[in-house]
């Protein structure tokens, strides 16, 4: 299975994403955690993205398809994968879809998780990452056992340096102004659907699971 998983920030694309991978066998592929892994090591890409990150932009389209096309020419890919947070723009959407045509591989479904505006604020300033192993809590809805420190790996939580106030009201803007126009592109090849995203992660991925088996 070849699966986007859409929607705007803080929608739980991730952690959707990470059921679907267990699920269904498939790698999640996140162009996201991809660069903040990179910026942790210091590489290039890493430099390259990190202002933008920062800013609540998002990173050129040329670097975003050079990370892709790498990351999905790799063996684990050969029975599918799901893809979280891109494409994000019209040019990564034709880019994906020259790539998979190039593989022979097309996209089979693109699943947007429907979130309103308040929700996402309220998700993302409640979200805490652990530094060291990248597992997401929720101060309101999946807490840690103890305050500021991961359940797994005992590491100190943070906030991510871009889900503060004026850098979400920023993503939210560019989400509405560059990606959501994918909604027409997808329609127009008959592999768009929308899922409820509201609801605790059980729900919503019972949701996602039916619209994929359905
Ligand atoms: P995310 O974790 O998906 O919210 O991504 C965090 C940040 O990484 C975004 O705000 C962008 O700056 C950058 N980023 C991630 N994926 C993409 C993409 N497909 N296109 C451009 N920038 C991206």
């Amino acid at each position: 299975m070849r699966l986007v998983l859409f929607g705007p920030p803080g929608a739980g694309k991730g952690t959707q994403a990470k059921r679907v991978q267990e699920t269904f066998g498939i790698p999640q592929i996140s162009t996201g955690d991809i660069l903040r892994e990179a910026r942790k090591r210091g590489t290039e890409l890493g430099c390259q993205a990190a202002g933008y990150m920062d800013r609540g932009e998002l990173v050129p389209d040329d670097i975003i398809l050079g990370l892709v096309r790498e990351r999905l020419s790799r063996p684990d890919c050969g029975d599918g994968f799901v893809l979280d947070g891109f494409p994000r723009t019209l040019v990564q959407a034709e880019g994906l879809e020259g790539i998979l045509r190039e593989m022979g591989k097309p996209l089979d479904r693109v699943v947007c998780l429907v979130v309103p505006d308040d929700v996402i604020v309220r998700r993302l300033s409640a979200r805490r990452v652990c530094e060291r192993c990248g597992r997401e809590y929720n101060l309101r809805t999946r807490p840690p056992k103890r305050d500021e420190t991961c359940d797994l790996c005992g590491g100190r939580l943070v906030q991510r340096s871009d889900d503060r106030p004026e850098t979400v009201r920023e993503r939210l803007r560019v989400y509405r102004e560059k990606t959501e126009p994918l909604r027409a592109f997808y329609l127009e090849r008959g592999i768009w659907t929308e899922v409820d995203g509201v609801g605790d992660v059980d729900e919503v991925f019972g949701r996602i699971r039916k619209a994929l088996e359905g």
